[in-house]
C-alpha cells in the first residue's frame, strides 16, 4: 500500500541545509502494525509525517496504493490525506470547548457527511474506544487516557485506510499507556486497521507486529516482532 522509495529530506537552515532523512525505502502493507523507534531527533516524526501526507517537500519517489504521491500537487496531497489517513498525537490534540462527541465528529462535518449518518458513528468509536457514556463531557473533564481515546475515536471516525500515531503514549503513565496499546491491538486485529506508529519507549514498540528502528535519519533495522 505503501511504498517509498530512496527517500531524501533536507531542512534548510539559513542559506544551508541539513539531511534529516538519508535514503529510505520502506514498503508497509495493508494491515500492518509498525512501530518506528529511535533517538530523539533521529527523524522519525519527519519520516512519520511524509507517509501521513503532512509533508510533501521530500525527495525520492513515494507510491501509494500506486499513485504516484511524489509528483502530487498542494491540494492533491491535502485531499489524499483526508480521505486517507486517521491521526493520533502525543498530546491528543482535542478541541476543549467542544463536548467529546462534538470533537469526535469533526471529521465526518468536514467530509459533509449528514448530521444523522455522523451521530450513530460518533456512538460507534465512541463504544468501540470504551467511551461511549463519555460524549457529552469535556475533554478537561476527563483523564488523559480517556483524552487519547477520544482522539482515537476522532482518528477512526472517518474509516481510514490508515492510522498514523506520533507518540501516542508519551503524555500517559505506563498502566495507561499498556490500556491505549491494547486497543490499537484491537483496532489491528479485529478491524484490520494498518497502524504506523512513532514511539521511544521499548515497551510499547515490542507491542506493534513489525519494529523499524532509525538512527539519524537512517533505517538501521527493520524487523517483525517475535512474542515473547
Ligand atoms: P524525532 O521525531 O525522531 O525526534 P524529528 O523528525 O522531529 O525527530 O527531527 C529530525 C531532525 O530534523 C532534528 O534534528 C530536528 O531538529 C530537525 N527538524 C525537525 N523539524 C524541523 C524543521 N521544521 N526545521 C528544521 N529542522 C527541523
Ligand atoms: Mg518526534
Amino acid at each position: 500500500m505503501i511504498r517509498l522509495q530512496g527517500v531524501d529530506k533536507f531542512y534548510k537552515q539559513g542559506e544551508s541545509s541539513v539531511q534529516v532523512l538519508h535514503d529510505i525505502n520502506l514498503d508497509i502493507s495493508e494491515g500492518e502494525f509498525v512501530a518506528i523507534m529511535g533517538q530523539s531527533g533521529s527523524g522519525k516524526s519527519t519520516l512519520l509525517n511524509i507517509i501521513g501526507f503532512l509533508d510533501d517537500q521530500f525527495s525520492g519517489t513515494y507510491f501509494y496504493k500506486k499513485l504516484s504521491v511524489h509528483n502530487y500537487t498542494r491540494s492533491q496531497f491535502s485531499k489524499l490525506r483526508n480521505s486517507n489517513v486517521g491521526f493520533v498525537f502525543q498530546n491528543f490534540k482535542l478541541i476543549n470547548n467542544l463536548t467529546v462527541q462534538e470533537n469526535v465528529s469533526l471529521p465526518l462535518l468536514y467530509a459533509g457527511a449528514k448530521r444523522k449518518d455522523i451521530n450513530k458513528r460518533v456512538l460507534e468509536v465512541l463504544q468501540q474506544v470504551g467511551l461511549k457514556d463519555s460524549g457529552k463531557d469535556l475533554p478537561t473533564n476527563l483523564s488523559g487516557g480517556q483524552q487519547q481515546r477520544v482522539s482515537i475515536a476522532r482518528a477512526i471516525i472517518a474509516q481510514p485506510n490508515f492510522l498514523i500515531a506520533d507518540e501516542p503514549t508519551g503524555a500517559l503513565d505506563s498502566k495507561t499507556s499498556d490500556e491505549i496499546m491494547l486497543l490499537f491491538k484491537r483496532l489491528n486485529q479485529h478491524n484490520n486497521t494498518t497502524i504506523i506508529m512513532v514511539t521511544h519507549d521499548e515497551k510499547v514498540g515490542n507491542q506493534a507486529k513489525r519494529l523499524i528502528r532509525i538512527l539519524d535519519g537512517r533505517i538501521i533495522s527493520d524487523k517483525k516482532v517475535v512474542l515473547s
